[in-house]
């Protein structure tokens, strides 16, 4: 098994700082110790030449993997251990955890290994000695404690958010509604002249609408944990795309954002897409109020319809307010609001379901945006 056994015990000697040699009554040889301790140890040795060739790898190695050990030895080491650090990234003393797979079972070991460069008295390097163990479930424990703590903090987040969206979206709508049911009871007490007639409807107006707004505030939570736990129907249906998203375009602009209007722009020959009409809307409408809320008194958002290869690619510019570099990377989690919304409503829910949706729809999503420049969102779906 040792290719060079006189080199071995020389290195082992030199690598534990013990060059003095031992009196045994047995008459056991210091050689034949150290022969037992390699051979019986679960820690693994490795040796190599200065080349990265093996010298020497312990029966441990080689049980663990289920090879036979010879079949390393003369082999260069990132042949057979491709994880292997190369020489300039090994430091004496350093300790490193490398992935090891086992050629029959495919098991996967993590050896942290510490590795001790041998050096010749002119100070270039000899050998290389690598001590490893097994530190697999060590490991695996750890990224479990990693993960849980991970999830912990991201619920943590998830909660504060919805706390702090909760806060600001229901005490409005709430505070309005039993601000109007207190006027209506105050005017109703009173004579019931036409003009307080008026005032009643116009409190009962408003209670309606805060209550809308909160019934679309629980819609969407339910409508994202529905999505989510994959309860949400499809029903595929021949889609032709311009007209559709025409007729949508103009639906909005009659809502009259602020006498704003979304602007659409086609391709020359009518695509048609096999999908959820329903899931569509939902995705571009959400789009596109974005894009009119947060580019207020700045130039009308766009619609633009692309056709790229066996894709539909669906473009909702605004030259609003974007959204900051801080921010791009939560704004598809759930309740997540930029710091730049200022009084903006929204609960942040819109971007989550429409991610979660277009996913449904085996489509794509993604974003580009310039803080104080505007927003380009694009949504891709494969044409069948
Ligand atoms: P909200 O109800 O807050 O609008 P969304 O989930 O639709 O929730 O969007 C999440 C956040 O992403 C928004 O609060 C806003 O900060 C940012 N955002 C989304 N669309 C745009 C846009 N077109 N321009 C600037 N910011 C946007």
């Amino acid at each position: 098994m040792i290719k060079s056994p006189s080199l071995l015990p020389n290195i082992l000697s030199t690598a534990t700082n013990n060059p003095e040699k031992l009196e045994i009554s047995s008459g056991i040889t210091e050689e034949k110790i150290l022969q037992l301790f390699v051979e019986n140890s679960e820690d693994i040795l490795i040796l190599t030449n200065s080349e990265m060739v093996l010298e020497y790898v312990s029966k441990s190695l080689a049980r663990l993997l289920e090879i036979q050990d010879m079949d390393f030895i003369g082999k260069k080491i990132s042949s057979v251990m491709g994880n292997f650090p190369s020489l300039p990234l090994m430091k004496p003393n350093q300790r490193m955890v490398i992935p090891l797979i086992s050629s029959i079972t495919k098991r996967k070991y993590l050896i942290e290994f510490l590795f001790n460069p041998i050096y010749t008295s002119e100070g270039k390097i000899q050998a290389i000695f690598a001590i490893g163990k097994d530190v697999t479930d060590r490991e695996l424990s750890l990224k479990k404690f990693k993960d849980t703590a991970f999830k912990e903090k991201e619920l943590n987040q998830l909660k504060s958010r919805f706390v702090s969206m909760a806060s600001h979206e229901f005490r409005t709508p709430l505070a309005t509604i039993l601000s109007s049911a207190m006027l209506i009871e105050m005017l109703m007490q009173k004579d019931f002249g036409p003009e307080s007639k008026d005032k009643i409807l116009n409190h009962v107006n408003k209670i309606v609408a805060q209550t809308n707004r909160l019934t679309n505030i629980t819609s969407d939570v339910l409508l994202l944990e529905r999505t989510i736990q994959s309860d949400t129907r499809i029903q595929h249906k021949k889609v032709l795309l311009s007209k559709f998203i025409q007729e949508m375009v103009t639906a909005i602009n009659q809502e009259n954002h602020d006498h704003r209007n979304v602007k659409f722009f086609g391709p020359d020959t009518e695509k048609s897409i096999l999908t959820d009409p329903s899931l569509l809307t939902h995705i571009l409408r959400n789009l596109i109020i974005n894009a009119l809320k947060y580019s207020g008194g700045a130039l009308d958002p766009e619609v633009h319809l692309q056709v790229r290869g066996n894709y539909v690619e669906i473009l909702v510019k605004d030259y609003g307010m974007g959204i900051p570099k801080e921010d791009q990377e939560h704004i598809f989690g759930s309740f997540y609001r930029a710091k730049n919304v200022g009084n903006i409503k929204g609960t942040g829910l819109g971007l989550n379901i429409v991610k979660e949706l277009t996913k449904k729809l085996n489509g794509d999503i993604w974003f580009s945006s310039k803080l104080g420049m505007g927003s380009e969102f694009f949504v891709s779906f494969p044409v069948k």
